[in-house]
């Protein structure tokens, strides 16, 4: 079996990707130090074969030189990198966050999602959404509307484990992903999570009605795509909207 092939970009990349202070005093350090023994090096052969007598004088001179004109410029084009790092990283996480819940947006919860996959045998994708939702809009505003989707994001956060992942994947639609879950765990947590925003107090209406939400739950295979298990999910969905909504329905395998 022969070795991968050295990749040259890695060179660059450590240069390019400076994630915090520590590791830009690291890369000032090192490429100074290279860079005043590159002109050390060829200060001393150039003396060697024409003025030997001026070798060391001029080897201390070269490195005073070389040293803090490095210094200056190495420094100055590392501390750029690690902002346009840090500028990079920050573009990054708001591309994969819903500016109005804080969670994460279909692409984040899509991206996140997929690179869990292999973490379990399998895992359950439960997808959500508030009930006549557009009516909430209708009676009472697009802003009444807007707490109601913020609230909604907080309460379904409570409910969430360090591995699972969820985010905002639509209007007023909801995805989580529950990994190594089974289906009855994973009902038995969708039940918890539309009991408690039925009854949250801040999502109380001013007529004195409850927001409600539905929840379509589907296995999740690592071997199946992530669509599949999404369209499943979405059909239990549209089942339990069926059945009169404020309920959570099942559909118990993802087509492949
Ligand atoms: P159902 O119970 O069948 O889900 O009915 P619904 O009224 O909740 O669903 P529908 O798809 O008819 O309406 C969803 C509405 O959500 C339509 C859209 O204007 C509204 N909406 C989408 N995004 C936002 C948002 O960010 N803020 C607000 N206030 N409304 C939104
Ligand atoms: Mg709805
Ligand atoms: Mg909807």
């Amino acid at each position: 079996m022969s070795a991968p092939p050295f990749q040259w970009s890695k060179i660059f990349d450590w240069f390019t990707e400076i994630r915090d202070r520590r590791a830009l005093l690291r890369r000032v350090g090192v490429l100074t130090l290279l860079a005043v023994l590159a002109a050390d090096v060829t200060d001393a052969t150039i003396n060697l074969l024409t003025q030997p007598a001026r070798l060391w004088p001029s080897m201390v001179q070269t490195s005073f030189t070389a040293g803090v004109i490095s210094l200056i410029f190495i420094t100055a084009i590392c501390r750029a990198n690690f902002r346009l790092y840090k500028l990079k990283s920050e573009m990054e996480r708001l591309s994969r966050t819903d500016l109005q819940t804080g969670i994460l947006n279909r692409r984040g919860f899509f991206e996140t999602a997929q690179a869990r996959r292999g973490e379990a045998e399998s895992s359950v994708l439960l997808l959500i959404d508030i009930d006549h939702f557009k009516r909430i809009n209708d009676r009472y505003g697009h802003l009444a509307g807007d707490d109601v989707i913020g609230a909604v994001a907080r309460h379904l956060g409570l409910f969430m484990d360090q591995r699972d992942v969820y985010g905002r994947v639509g209007g007023e639609e909801f995805a989580a992903l529950l990994v190594g879950c089974n289906l009855a765990e994973a009902r038995a947590r969708a039940d918890a999570i539309r009991i408690d925003v039925a009854r949250a107090m801040e999502l109380r209406l001013a007529d004195g009605s409850q927001v409600t939400i539905s929840v379509g739950i589907a296995a999740w295979a690592p071997d199946v795509p992530l669509l599949s298990g999404f369209a499943a999910a979405d059909r239990a969905l549209y089942a339990a909207k069926r059945a009169g909504r404020n309920r959570v329905a099942i559909q118990p395998r993802a087509a492949a």
